[in-house]
């Protein structure tokens, strides 16, 4: 049985004292019908990681040296050492605005899990692509790119989170059954490349405009194993109907 796991991606909201609010409300309600997280901008990881006794904490990006010349970047390393052992990698916006791509995707992967830490890795077509009818050949490339090198026992850690493009922050949602269709391929790339034994470890999440009054249905699909949540995991009360809507 594979727990859910739903992770709030806060993006580059909330301040310091806006994220230690959001834990002392949202962190004592958390259950355990599920792994329930928070991605915050680095800046605010330190005082998440201190306060939240529940959440997992995860950070939204990294970089994929050890150290060296790369102004304004991060290292796992710097993550360890504040107890974050989660991270987001290839968010589309990441990949639309700060050049992120396969390639840079697979290299953070092997240094995260080499350094015995959990990646998210985000897949997902653009509208064009979804227009095109080519989100299978999307996810497959993207899927089979950031797992280049993984080991097997790397990989059944790994948790991808599919998010069409076109679904974040609009408001439109992929519906469940195309949810469920492109999560179940998903997971047959990965039978594909490790076997179906790896395939049925591995977590898959689903992101693009989650609200909470819909989280159980999408969970009740077979293949889909959480969410990963932008604008709803904000707010105090949405994220609380969120943890209540599996309760
Ligand atoms: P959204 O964001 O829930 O606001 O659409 C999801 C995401 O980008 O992970």
């Amino acid at each position: 049985m594979r727990k859910p796991i739903i992770v709030g991606n806060w993006k580059m909201n909330k301040t310091i004292a806006e994220t230690k609010a959001f834990i002392e409300a949202v962190d004592p309600a958390v259950t355990d019908k599920a792994d329930w997280g928070i991605a915050t901008p680095y800046l605010s990881l330190a005082t998440a990681k201190a306060d939240a006794k529940n959440l997992i904490i995860a950070a939204e990006n990294c970089h994929f040296k050890d150290s060296g010349a790369y102004t304004g970047e991060v290292s796992v390393a710097m993550l360890k050492e504040i107890g974050v052992e989660w991270v987001i990698l290839g968010h589309s916006e990441r990949r639309q605005y700060f050049a992120e791509t396969d390639e840079t995707v697979n290299a953070k992967m092997i240094q995260v899990l080499t350094n015995d830490m959990t990646p998210i890795v985000c897949v997902g077509e653009t509208l064009e692509q979804y227009e095109e009818g080519i989100t299978k050949d999307v996810v497959k490339t993207q899927t089979v790119a950031a797992f280049k090198d993984v080991c097997p026992k790397c990989a059944e850690r790994v948790v991808i989170a599919y998010e069409p493009v076109w679904a974040i922050g609009t408001g439109k949602t992929a519906t469940n059954e195309i949810a469920q269709d492109v999560i179940g391929y998903i997971r047959s790339v990965v039978a594909e490349l490790y076997g179906q034994e790896v395939a049925d470890k591995v977590r898959i999440q689903y992101g693009g405009s989650v609200k909470p009054a819909g989280l159980k249905a999408l969970l009740e699909q077979p293949d889909i194993d959480g969410a990963l949540v932008g604008g709803a995991s904000l707010v105090e009360d949405s994220y609380k109907e969120m943890i209540a809507a599996l309760d």
